[in-house]
């Protein structure tokens, strides 16, 4: 992308405030919220495009392509590879019959008799008995074990260790699992210190010279361009013209330095 697509988007009302809120420190840099509808949100640029959600995300995108932000890797969005919704919900299910109404069973081992059976079978009013031997079982690690768990399907009533991890879009119902999931990448930006000077110099300094110009009937170009005696075109910050005969040009140095005369003549 060149200088001339951004100087066009410094010339954009939005940009510009935006921009202008880098530029007074207000924002330091465009994180992203996670959005369930929109994957992601910048909600500082929705501000400058009378919140529409879509049309900031574009903007933004815009900016980093000319170079007028940069950005980093801020997240990675699951979506569904049918219809790009973040609305994606983490299910496990029956590897048997693929139904979600599975159920976590524990198993427990009581150390006086050996009896292993689920916890469901140890629970009577509240305290735990051996289903066997009809002991309380009080202490865990010393009365009873707990052997670890598995997962019982109210459907087809099979057991499994490990139930399949499957996605299910909530917006348009689609079933998918993890070898066919859609990944977004987010970023975070923030203005590139190059395209901050040249904002500043173009919009933030020219802009009120190039009214006062107008004020006095001058044509002002921002940036404009003027052929040399030997044709060649220079670029200046800013072309005022009237008539045939007044031409003023202007470039904006800035520097923490005294400026010499040289770059000026
Ligand atoms: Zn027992
Ligand atoms: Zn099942
Ligand atoms: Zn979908």
């Amino acid at each position: 992308m060149t200088s001339k697509d951004r100087l066009t988007l410094y010339q954009d009302q939005g940009v510009q405030l935006l921009l202008g809120r880098f530029v007074k420190g207000e924002i330091v840099e465009l994180v992203p919220s996670f959005d369930l509808g929109q994957t992601a949100r910048y909600p500082e640029v929705e501000e400058v495009v009378d919140g529409d959600t879509t049309a900031a995300k574009q903007l933004v995108e815009k900016l980093w392509d000319v170079g007028i932000f940069k950005r980093k890797f801020h997240e990675k969005i699951l979506v569904c590879p049918s219809c790009l919704s973040a609305n994606v919900s983490n299910d496990y299910v029956c590897p048997n019959c693929n139904s979600i109404d599975i159920e976590r069973k524990t198993l427990l081992e009581h150390t006086a008799c050996g009896t292993i059976d689920s916890v469901d079978n140890f629970l009577v009013e509240g305290g735990l008995y051996c289903p066997k031997c009809n002991k309380e079982l009080i202490e865990a690690g010393v009365d009873y074990q707990k052997l670890g768990a598995w997962f019982q399907c109210s459907q087809c009533g099979k057991r499994s260790d490990l139930p399949s991890p499957i996605h299910r879009c909530r917006n348009c119902g689609h079933i998918f699992t993890i070898k066919d999931t859609g990944f977004v990448n987010v970023y975070s930006y923030r203005i590139s210190a190059d395209a901050e000077e040249e904002f500043k110099r173009t919009f933030l300094v020219m802009k009120p010279i190039g009214a006062t110009l107008e004020d006095f009937q001058y044509k002002v170009e921002m940036p404009g361009q003027v052929a040399g005696r030997s044709g060649a075109l220079h670029r200046f910050d800013a072309v005022a013209s009237k008539g045939s005969s007044e031409l003023v040009v202007l470039d904006v140095i800035a520097s923490e330095r005294e400026i010499e005369e040289t770059p000026i003549a």
